[in-house]
């Protein structure tokens, strides 16, 4: 199955809704949800998306949730056409590229973007896991501001320290504006938070940084069958006051788009 060409992308959804994390929260996107993501994350919200689904929903009118069923996969016109008709006049902030890992497809993603920027004069954001610094380099001139997870061990299972240096260096370089996510669980190691705090310290310290509280998981749902649980208040207040010695800008902030009932 060929999921990486430059003409076409395998896709989750296409939808409107308000962003729930990070430096954009609160604000109205349109949502490019792609498939296939290279990691496990023990936390992971969206594991639907970890394989190269046969089909695609689309909303057809923003925020109704009226979506058709398309086939994947999806051409770089065919989705254009789609991020049109939900870019009603004045409704959204930017455009959200999410996943699954959407740097997966950044042979897509770079004739795609210049096209839908032109179209929509909409910024382009890009939430990603952060660990694919080859990648981000041949899109980052289309990209408006990047939220990168940096992946603590402890908590994700995932461990890629040297590729969210990397991958941080190349925003900072281009000057994309970066904010970092950080999930944190009852789990987290306090050591990986400082080895987090001082990797962007290193890079800049006014980088600011989202912590997120997990939001625990059914276990019997989750495929890694792992019971995931929030940190307690007592641990989030000590891990910003730990962080804080590093960094300039670090909050603490939940999944705001859970309470609000969005995708
Ligand atoms: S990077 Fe995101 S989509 Fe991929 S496994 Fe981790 S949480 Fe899930």
């Amino acid at each position: 199955m060929n999921i990486n060409t430059d003409r076409t992308a395998r896709l989750i959804e296409v939808f409107s809704a308000i962003q729930g994390e990070g430096l954009n929260v609160g604000t109205r996107q349109i949502f490019i949800r792609f498939a296939i993501c290279d990691l496990r994350c023990s936390y992971c919200d969206s594991a639907h998306t970890w394989v190269a689904s046969d089909e695609c929903r689309v909303e057809m009118t923003p925020g109704l949730r009226d979506f058709a069923m398309h086939p994947n996969p999806v051409d770089t016109d065919t989705l254009l056409a789609w991020v049109e008709r939900q870019n009603v006049p004045g409704l959204h902030d930017s455009i959200s590229l999410t996943g699954g890992e959407p740097l997966l497809h950044a042979p897509f993603l770079k004739q795609f973007l210049p096209q839908v920027r032109l179209a929509t004069g909409l910024p382009i954001y890009l939430e990603t896991g952060g660990h694919r610094p080859a990648q981000l380099q041949t899109i980052l001139p289309y990209l408006d501001s990047v939220g990168m997870d940096i992946k603590l061990p402890s908590v994700s299972g995932e461990e890629h320290w040297e590729e969210h240096a990397k991958f941080l260096q190349a925003c900072v370089r281009s000057q994309v504006e970066v904010f970092i996510k950080i999930i944190v669980s009852q789990q987290t190691d306090t050591a990986d938070l400082e080895r987090a705090a001082q990797l962007v310290a290193a890079v800049s310290p006014e980088i600011p940084v989202f912590l997120q509280p997990v939001t625990p998981l059914d276990s019997e749902s989750h495929p890694n069958k792992e019971l995931i649980l929030a940190p307690t208040p007592a641990q989030v207040l000590d891990w910003q006051a730990q962080m804080k010695r590093a960094l300039k800008s670090v909050r603490a902030i939940p999944q705001t788009h859970k309470m609000l009932n969005q995708l």
